[in-house]
């Protein structure tokens, strides 16, 4: 098989530093982002022209089945599919709408879904593959104010250790990278205090950076498919 990875929510933070991680790695790649999608063709040119790998991008909301099965049919089907792409949402979950619960939902973990179900066909074909699902600590522990959040990473948690058995077989491997607490625009609406509150609780006393994330993740799709089913986290020794 190819080395051809499919990068979700590239355009920016941690799906930007993958992108870059895997591009310099040699493997070809397809990016995705719901909206800005001029950045991302940047960067896909950017890649192209600095690692002579082939990037193409493409605006797609992963959290529609639709959006996904045409995505699917524009693209070489990918030997690693890192899915990335994630929404906050910060409030009581008694003020949450209906929407607001379904969107979370919807983008966080039934979007993951929707890529695998897309994706697996073809690393059946092959007997080979990587899904690599992006998490956070709060799908194990919960986040107060962050319910519907926790909820969508905690069932992305269990998608990721049930798809891993089912694939296992086939010598696929699937695994997940729990995050704490990373330096994108998903944390910009946390204060300079409130920010130093939350490091100080963290042993590694900072903040992680995309692409400490990023290189966790190409360890793991580099790595033999003997190790599946796990929940790595990569948070500082936070939790
Ligand atoms: P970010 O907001 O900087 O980037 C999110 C990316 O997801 C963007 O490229 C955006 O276009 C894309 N996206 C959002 N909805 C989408 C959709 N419906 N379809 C396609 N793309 C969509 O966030 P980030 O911090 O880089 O987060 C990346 C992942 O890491 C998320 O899954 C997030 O839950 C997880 N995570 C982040 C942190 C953190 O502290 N930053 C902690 C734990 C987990």
């Amino acid at each position: 098989m190819s080395k051809n990875a499919l990068i979700t929510g590239a355009s920016r933070g941690i799906g930007r530093a993958i992108a870059i991680e895997f591009a310099r790695a040699g493997y070809d790649l397809t990016l995705c982002c719901i909206k800005n999608i001029d950045t991302l063709k940047l960067l896909a040119k950017d890649l192209t022209d600095t690692y002579k790998v082939k990037c193409k991008a493409f605006q797609a909301d992963v959290s529609d089945p639709e959006a996904v099965r045409s995505l699917f049919s524009k693209i070489e089907p990918p030997s690693v599919l890192i899915n990335n792409a994630g929404i906050s949402y910060v409030g009581l979950v008694t003020d949450m709408t209906d929407d607001d619960w379904k969107h979370t939902i919807d983008t966080n973990l039934s979007s993951v879904f929707y890529m695998c179900r897309a994706a697996i066909p073809h690393m059946l074909l092959e007997f080979s593959g990587k899904i690599i699902n992006v998490s956070s600590v709060w799908g194990e522990s919960g986040a107060s104010m962050e319910v519907a959040y926790s909820a969508s990473k905690g069932g992305l948690d269990a998608f990721t250790k049930a798809l891993a058995k089912e694939l296992a077989p086939s010598g696929i491997s699937v695994n997940a990278v729990a995050c704490g607490l990373i330096d994108t625009d998903m944390n910009s609406h946390l204060s300079d205090e409130e920010l130093t509150d939350v490091v100080s609780d963290i042993p590694a006393d900072r903040i992680g950076k995309p692409a400490e994330v990023a290189s966790v993740i190409l360890s793991l799709a580099e790595s033999t498919n003997y190790l599946t089913g796990q929940i790595i986290k990569v948070d500082g020794g936070w939790m």
